[in-house]
């Protein structure tokens, strides 16, 4: 094994956590394994991006700043990410598990003729071979996969699996040269922000998430108003998102995101396993819910048993004058 590549997303420069948790975790093992340690960042912006990696202890950095690369557009990234992997000889290659992530893992393995695990919550390198962890059935049963044979091996990580940690030693930014021009069949025609300046939830370290107790979508009000006292960001079960009351975006569990943040509050929702799986490591989970045999009091680190509709408001009401008296 020549190198341990990370594919880091951005989005016009800037980094998510995940991007710096996957190249804490891509150097460890390289070191591990005797390997280089590199990341790549592609497309306008991968300058900047590539700034703020360099505190994560990855030893190299590939920027594309000049490629016509286009972070919702798999095929320019593909030629790119290929024609460097094919350079840097076989390796493992990390992606992290978002829609647009996945996809090119899936193009890239196809294109290098390797083999891909997806879902993996843990990788470590035992006796010569690459064990990835990822849980199944609902994060009831943890399955062990390993590659067969050498070559390359691509690796798709579930967000939160792994700690970001920072290194004072600055990694080298190699600038990749600019192809030549090549005609692609999908082009970006328009981009629509959606819901402009809010904190993605997989991204926030407070999470105000709502179920099927709100009731409606004109309730999120309320969960709105106490993530914005604390700083944080809205969540929701499927049940909410399933009704349309809110975007799949805000989804957390097993068809939704999977999030760790310091503080979850779960509001009107009963702690369905397939919920519970996306959420279990936050650092503390409150659950605000009137039934008092609700299986999130199962597993919470505090339970309010009561009608959401009082507590919320008198939450953020709280949360406000603490903050106004600080
Ligand atoms: P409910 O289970 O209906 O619970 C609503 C809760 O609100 C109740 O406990 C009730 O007591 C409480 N409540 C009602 N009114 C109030 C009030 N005024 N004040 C306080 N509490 C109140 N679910 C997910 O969340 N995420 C997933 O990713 C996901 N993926 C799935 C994948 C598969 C393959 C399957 C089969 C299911 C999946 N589900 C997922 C669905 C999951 O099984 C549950 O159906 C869902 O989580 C229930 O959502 P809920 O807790 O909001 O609703």
């Amino acid at each position: 094994m020549k190198a341990v590549v990370v594919y880091a997303e951005h989005s016009e420069g800037a980094v998510p956590r995940s991007s710096l948790e996957l190249c804490t975790k891509g150097a460890d093992l390289a070191k591990e394994l005797g390997a280089e340690s590199v990341a790549v960042v592609l497309g306008p912006g991968s300058a900047k991006a590539a700034a703020a990696l360099q505190s994560t202890p990855c030893a190299k950095i590939y920027t594309g700043e000049n490629l016509p690369v286009d972070r919702y557009l798999a095929e320019p990234a593909l030629d790119a990410l290929e024609a460097l992997l094919k350079e840097l000889g076989p390796g493992l290659v990390l992606f992290g598990a978002t829609n647009l992530a996945r996809d090119l893992a899936a193009r890239t393995a196809v294109r290098l003729g390797a083999g891909i695990i997806t879902e993996a919550s843990d990788i470590s390198p035992k006796g010569g071979t690459i064990k990835v962890h990822s849980p199944k059935f609902g994060g009831s049963v943890t399955s062990e996969v390993a590659f067969k044979g050498g070559g390359y091996q691509v690796v798709v990580c579930r967000p939160n699996s792994f700690a970001a940690r920072q290194e004072s030693a600055k990694a080298e930014i190699v600038e990749l040269p600019a192809p030549g021009p090549k005609q692609y069949a999908a082009q970006i025609h328009e981009r629509v922000a959606q819901e402009a300046g809010k904190l993605a939830v997989e991204e926030a370290g407070i999470v105000v998430s709502g179920g099927r107790g709100l009731g409606g979508p004109e309730h999120f009000d309320i969960l709105e108003a106490l993530a914005a006292a604390l700083g944080g960001a809205v969540g929701a079960s499927r049940a909410a998102v399933d009704a349309g009351w809110i975007s799949h975006g805000h989804q957390v569990g097993q068809t939704g995101k999977s999030i760790s943040p310091q503080l979850y509050i779960a509001c009107g929702i009963s702690g369905a396993i397939q919920h519970k799986v996306g959420m279990r490591s936050a650092a503390t989970i409150v659950a605000i819910n009137k039934d008092a045999n609700a299986p999130i009091f199962e597993f919470c680190d505090f339970g309010v048993v009561g009608d959401l509709f009082a507590i919320v408001p008198a939450l953020t009401n709280l949360v406000k004058e603490r903050k106004n008296a600080a």
